[in-house]
């Protein structure tokens, strides 16, 4: 099976493709946590990436492409994936099918503008290994610290207000004319974003019968 999962920045949609993991054992693929780390690590990709992803903008196809194809050539992938963050615009989209990527379902996870900025100054990012942490709709059990790995919990870079607002935009502008491209194969399912992580989580599990 493979899964899409779209939404605004701060949506959710990250963790709800990780609750999808945890209960399918099909792999995640976050383009997100992969350029974040490929910033750490300095990679080329990383060094081009950084300065669109500091500015909200979307970082060019051609460098999200190449790190989404050598992800989806590994094992384990092999059959199906959750994406997460890709694709972020309608040329992507194309891209996947060009590869011969076929796709299930596209799950919007779905929270009302005024809603996000208040969520973003909440979220909290794992630097070791990329796990995210809300204070509070996902709080980690020792404050600041990574449940699964122990690292610093930290607020990412980009969630701060100005930038929030600018991914925001992005949003609306690059990535939500794919609900109509999905929508117009019939593979659309919208899941309002609740207030209880939990409730978001049965909500995501019922669109995709899992
Ligand atoms: P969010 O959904 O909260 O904005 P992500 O972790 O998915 O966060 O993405 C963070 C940043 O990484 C984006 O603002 C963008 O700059 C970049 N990015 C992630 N995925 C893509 C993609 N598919 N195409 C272009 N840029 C991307
Ligand atoms: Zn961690």
């Amino acid at each position: 099976m493979n899964l899409i999962f779209l939404g605004a920045p701060g949506a959710g949609k990250g963790t709800q493709a990780e609750f999808v993991r945890e209960k399918t054992g099909i792999p995640a693929i976050s383009t997100g946590n992969m350029l974040r780390e490929a910033v750490r690590n300095k990679t080329s990709a990383g060094l081009a990436a950084k300065e669109y992803m500091d500015r909200g903008d979307l970082v060019p196809d051609e460098v999200v492409v190449g790190i989404l194809k050598d992800r989806i050539g590994e094992d384990d992938a092999g059959n199906g994936f959750i994406l997460d963050g890709f694709p972020r615009n309608v040329r992507q989209a194309e891209i996947l099918e060009e590869m011969g990527v076929d796709i299930d379902l596209v799950i919007e996870i779905h929270v009302p503008d005024e809603k996000i900025c208040a969520r973003m100054s909440g979220r909290r990012v794992c630097e070791k290994c990329g796990s995210s942490y809300h204070t509070e709709y996902k709080p980690a059990k020792i404050e600041g610290k990574c449940d699964l790995c122990g690292g610093d919990a930290v607020q990412r870079d980009d969630d701060k207000p100005e930038t929030v607002l600018s991914r925001l935009k992005t949003y609306h502008e690059k990535t939500a004319p794919l609900k109509d491209f999905y929508a117009g194969k019939g593979k659309l399912k919208t899941v309002e974003g609740q207030e209880l992580v939990d409730d978001t989580k049965r909500l995501t599990f019922e669109a995709i019968g899992c």
